[in-house]
């Protein structure tokens, strides 16, 4: 194992366009830079890990304080800073070497390897994906169609036999933007292999987003009544008495109400629904409409639902079905994002002795961009 791991970190984003570079931006849960750090580290592939930043960072250098791993700082461009981490790494002989960009932070260590194994047969292994846009290539003032098939995007981290990469290197006089064109420019053999769709590189401020999860929970109950018809999650259920309430008492509907605007961070159903005239045997469908419509407003989406009905009888197997028809139909959400569970109480209490019937609802939603 005489592998040796360079990232390019000192790149100052010119299309970034935000007061510091992107590698010292969270994204999922660290900065950009670290994922590439820690993927190298956790492969066990690397006798040592070159990182070269633009100018100290003394958090991460403390972090990464490890004989495995040398910070360096780069140069004026990125083929200056690769140079300088070629150069400075010679005397060390390697025998393999990778080069990387910090901004693509989603390789995998199955890629690391297969680089790795390529090398076997192989000085320089570049992973690329297909281009699924057209290309037009500008050459002049005019415009070339590219053959979409025979475009092939190259990522990083691309393998290299040191020797070869330092031969090369040390001659540069165009101004590349990875290896890869190194060896093109010299017509020197390449081996592509297939590269990673979500290897994307963090280009703008925008690629950093990722998708926001909220969490809500809701939960009611309401007592059991004579002379009253039982609605829940919308529909009507044979039974011998319904739920006394304001409203038609619908609890898996008002757990849903709650569960939705407590991920959304809106207070809760009474804030809404008070017990005033005006809503005054409202159906519960008719309090859903208005939440439902502020959570798509708010540009939000529904993932799924999770609901315990908690009650002795009805038996919840016998309308599952049905029921969860109803809230797919009033919710837009596919019947598969959504579960039923009934619970019983052991016959314990005022559920237990058929006098109340309670819901919970744990609801997942996201934002869109
Ligand atoms: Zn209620």
């Amino acid at each position: 194992m005489n592998n040796y791991f360079i990232i390019l970190a000192a790149g100052k984003g010119r299309r970034f366009s935000q007061n510091k570079p992107k590698q010292y931006f969270n994204y999922k849960g660290k900065l950009l830079i670290e994922h590439s750090i820690d993927k190298a580290l956790q492969s066990k592939l690397f006798k040592k890990i070159i990182v070269v930043i633009s100018k100290k960072n003394k958090k991460l250098q403390v972090k990464y304080k490890k004989k495995q791993i040398k910070f360096l700082f780069g140069g004026k461009e990125r083929k200056d800073s690769s140079l300088k981490a070629i150069k400075a790494i010679k005397k060390l002989k390697p025998t393999n070497i990778l080069i990387h960009d910090a901004a693509r932070p989603n390789f995998s260590i199955k890629m690391l390897k297969n680089l790795i194994k390529h090398l076997k047969d192989n000085v320089a292994v570049i992973p690329y994906i297909k281009s699924k846009d057209s290309v037009k290539y500008k050459v002049g003032n005019k415009y070339l169609n590219l053959k979409r098939k025979d475009v092939n995007l190259t990522q990083t981290p691309q393998a290299f036999i040191f020797k070869n990469l330092y031969n090369l290197a040390i001659k540069q006089k165009e101004d590349i933007t990875d290896e890869a064109s190194l060896f093109i420019n010299n017509n020197q053999n390449i081996k592509f292999i297939l590269g990673e769709q979500k290897n994307i590189k963090i280009t703008y401020f925008e690629d950093l987003k990722t998708t926001k999860n909220f969490f809500g929970i809701g939960f009611d109950i309401h007592r059991l009544i004579k002379n009253k018809k039982l609605y829940l999650g919308g529909i009507k259920i044979p039974f011998h008495s319904g739920l006394k309430g304001h409203s038609d008492g619908d609890v898996i509907l008002h757990a849903i109400i709650d569960s939705i605007l407590g991920a959304i961070r809106k207070k809760d159903i009474g804030t809404y629904f008070p017990n005033v005239k005006k809503f005054k045997n409202i159906k519960s469908t008719k309090m859903l409409k208005p939440i439902l419509k502020n959570l798509v407003k708010s540009n939000f989406y529904i993932n799924n639902l999770d609901i315990n009905l908690i009650c002795e009888n009805p038996k919840v197997s016998k309308y599952r079905y049905r029921i969860i028809k109803s809230i797919s139909k009033l919710t837009n959400l596919d019947k598969d994002l959504i579960n039923l569970k009934g619970k019983t109480v052991e016959k314990l209490g005022l559920i237990g002795k058929e006098k109340a019937i309670a819901c919970e609802v744990i609801i997942s939603i996201s934002k869109y961009d």
